[in-house]
């Protein structure tokens, strides 16, 4: 992937963070937070590329079916989603 893609890609995860407030939906914790698909969709976005995923990530948005949750409560989770 090329720098103006990656740059792109942690552009749009800073504002997606931003829009979910920045916060572990469940704790409030403000660090190590991961995005996290509310009603999981399976795991067929983690073998995508970043472009591919901050894509669906997006669209989950929209459905309202995304959250932040820091690395511990993410964890308690069964079905994981990795940090950017
Ligand atoms: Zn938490």
């Amino acid at each position: 992937m090329g720098l103006r893609q990656r740059n792109w890609a942690r552009r749009e995860t800073i504002r997606l963070k931003a829009l979910l407030g920045n916060a572990c939906a469940h704790c409030g914790i403000t660090s190590n937070l991961q995005f996290d698909i509310i009603e999981s969709m399976g795991d067929a976005h983690h073998r995508c590329e970043w472009s591919w995923r901050i894509s669906f990530y997006r669209a989950q948005l929209v459905m309202k079916n995304l959250q932040l949750l820091c690395e511990t409560c993410n964890k308690r989770k069964a079905d994981h989603d990795d940090p950017f």
